[in-house]
């Protein structure tokens, strides 16, 4: 019986060894699993950290490649800036000042210094108004293309003659003298949109004949994809005196018809003008990327 015993308490100790030992070694298992766990999540972790730091490198690589892009856009407009000047005059001003001037160097023939321009039919807006806005919007599209550019005026209340406004442009020896107007006609029905350029055969204007109607010749052709051209958008001139005091390429571009009801409107909504300029330094742009090449 006492064998029996013995033999009793030795078994329930057996088993209770092996449930011990099994239920270590399961714990271990686990441990072993919580930690490989632990371990793939801090991996996990370091890959994300890793997979982040790529994110930040190639955020910080764009930003260098952004960097150098805008270098690069920066250093086209300083070059252009400093080797393409345009000089704008806004056509007339406040008082048309009618004392008379030499119509060219050494000419004997007169004209007036300055005259009153034409009027809106609707608007009544003078020209010199409309061409003071529209040439704050091609100063302001062409500065953004990264352009020189002066203004013969910037007010209403100024005295400079045809004459004077031309030896501005000289000064500055401009590689294109811009003089914005509008056209005016006894009739209403006459519209559209053209440039007056140096003629031919005018001895005062030769040396920038070929230049001055290339320019006329681009800006029509960027202008005349929008806006009605009168007649066929270009026309020759002799008897001007701000063309004949010119030494640099110049160009008379005639906006549009004040004379004209549809035209007058037109030219007074500030999208349509700022569109109308927009095209203009296009052009311009394009005769700049000519004498580049030429
Ligand atoms: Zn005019």
């Amino acid at each position: 019986m006492k064998k029996l015993s013995v033999l009793t308490v030795l078994f329930v100790c057996c088993i209770s060894i092996i449930l011990l030992i099994d239920s270590q070694s399961k714990l271990g298992i686990l441990n072993s699993i919580e930690m490989n766990k632990n371990n793939n999540q801090e991996i996990n972790n370091s890959l994300q950290l890793k997979s982040k730091q790529t994110v930040e490198v190639k955020n910080a690589e764009q930003t260098e490649e952004k960097g150098i892009e805008e270098k690069i856009d920066a250093s086209i407009p300083a070059i252009k800036k400093e080797s393409f000047i345009i000089v704008i005059d806004p056509g007339h001003q406040a008082k048309a000042d009618l004392e008379q001037e030499p119509i060219g160097p050494g000419a004997k023939e007169m004209k007036y210094k300055v005259t009153g321009g034409t009027s809106g039919v609707i608007t009544k807006k003078p020209e010199y108004v409309l061409t003071l806005e529209a040439a704050n919007f091609l100063k302001s599209h062409l500065e953004k293309r990264g352009f020189q550019v002066i203004m013969t005026r910037s007010t209403h209340d100024v005295n400079i003659s045809n004459r004077e406004r031309a030896e501005i442009a000289n000064n500055y020896k401009a590689d294109l003298f811009v003089r914005i107007h509008a056209d005016g006609s006894e009739s209403s029905k006459t519209s559209g949109f053209s440039i007056l350029a140096p003629a031919r055969e005018n001895p005062y204007t030769l040396p920038i004949y070929e230049d001055s109607y290339q320019a006329a010749q681009l800006i029509l052709a960027n202008i005349g994809k929008e806006i009605p051209l009168h007649q066929n958008g270009i026309f020759f001139r002799s008897d001007m005196s701000g063309f004949n005091w010119s030494e640099v390429p110049v160009i008379l571009p005639e906006i549009g018809f004040m004379t004209n009801p549809e035209d007058d409107r037109k030219l007074s909504d500030s999208s349509y003008l700022s569109n109308l300029m927009e095209l203009m330094a296009s052009g311009i742009e394009e005769y700049a990327v000519f004498k580049k090449h030429n």
